[in-house]
């Protein structure tokens, strides 16, 4: 029977194994390497089923742990394969899990890790980029198909804001970038230059800067040619995908090829889409952000039209549409 590996994506310890339906507690501590308070030191739970290809993922801490993103929830188990990625708490601290057969042992040694080269190590981060591509469940998946070969692809925007190409508008505290792949005819994100993982990181402190980035998004509209017959939002993604907060400012017709799918769609237009207001208000008078529990659920949500609330059946079809209400 293989044996079951899992490795930490950022190298930052060697391989642990998962021995065949053993309970493995993982979480804040030397054998992971993390030491984020965020983390609990019995974050997760894991059971490998070896014969069957999978690892069964149950989150015991509080603060959520995702498979591709979509948060497992307390108490509650997934079955993840190989090519699907872990990330431990918060969405950090990615993992993948490997099965390989056990020539140790068929040789009479003892059990060991398996040893990668760094050309190996290349070609799995690729493979499972692109699987995790495939079974995107936000934004990410774009960031892997293209040059931010170094650092994970949930670094991607932080390498993006720092190139001078893609930056549009930037002052001491904010740069507003394109979004690569753009969800509708304008989408562009405004990010603050202070290093901040996400919307969870935010406290009181970040009242007034939150609120300058809703102000430099107000701007960017205001000189948009399309101000006056499009209508655009302005928000965060209660979970996002992406590293350092960003603030998404997007324009309402969703006119794009990069739309592609219901958790696209739904990221958008369902309340996944945290307006700036609001987050500015819940910082204004509880010093953080909550996000609901259950809010990953409504990226399953059947398609509705954002518009006259009409439910339609598919992708294509709700392009379609859309074109009745923003005709090209
Ligand atoms: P989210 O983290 O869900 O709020 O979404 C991240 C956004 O970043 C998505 O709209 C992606 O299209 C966009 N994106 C992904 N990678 C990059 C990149 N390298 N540069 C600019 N935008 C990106
Ligand atoms: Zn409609």
């Amino acid at each position: 029977m293989p044996m079951c590996w899992l490795i930490s994506e950022g190298d930052s310890h060697k391989p642990i194994r998962l021995p065949h339906q053993q309970t493995v507690v993982l979480g804040r501590g030397p054998e992971t390497t993390i030491k984020d308070k965020k983390c609990s030191r019995h974050q997760v739970e894991l059971k490998a089923e070896c014969n069957k290809g999978y690892v069964k993922v149950k989150q015991l801490g509080l603060n959520p742990t995702s498979v591709d993103s979509v948060v497992v929830g307390k108490d509650k188990e997934v079955k993840m394969k190989a090519g699907q990625q872990l990330l431990i708490v918060n969405q950090l601290y990615p993992y993948t899990i490997q099965f390989k057969e056990d020539a140790a042992r068929d040789h009479g040694g003892t059990k060991r890790p398996p040893e990668l080269s760094s050309e190996d190590r290349e070609s799995r981060r690729q493979e499972s980029s692109l699987k995790v591509a495939k079974q995107s469940e936000s934004g990410h998946e774009e960031a892997t198909k293209s040059s931010e070969s170094f650092g994970h692809w949930s670094q991607g925007l932080k390498t993006s804001m720092q190139d001078p190409k893609m930056q549009i508008y930037k002052d001491d505290k904010v740069v507003v970038i394109k979004d690569k792949y753009p969800k509708a005819r304008y989408h562009w994100l405004v990010l603050p230059w202070q290093t901040i993982s996400s919307l969870k990181a935010l406290s009181k402190e970040h009242c007034d800067l939150v609120k300058h980035m809703q102000q430099v998004a107000d701007q960017m509209v205001q000189q948009c040619p399309d101000a006056n017959s499009l209508r655009f939002r302005m928000g965060y993604h209660a979970i996002p995908s992406m590293s350092q907060v960003h603030l998404h400012v997007i324009s309402q017709d969703f006119d794009s090829p990069c739309l592609k799918n219901k958790k696209h769609w739904n990221s958008f237009t369902t309340d996944y889409f945290m307006e700036s207001q609001d987050v500015i208000q819940m910082l204004e008078t509880n010093g953080r952000v909550d996000v609901k529990e259950g809010t990953s659920e409504l990226l399953k949500l059947p398609l509705r039209c954002h518009i006259c609330r009409k439910d339609i059946p598919t992708i294509p079809a709700l392009k379609e549409h859309l074109k009745s209400h923003f005709p090209s």
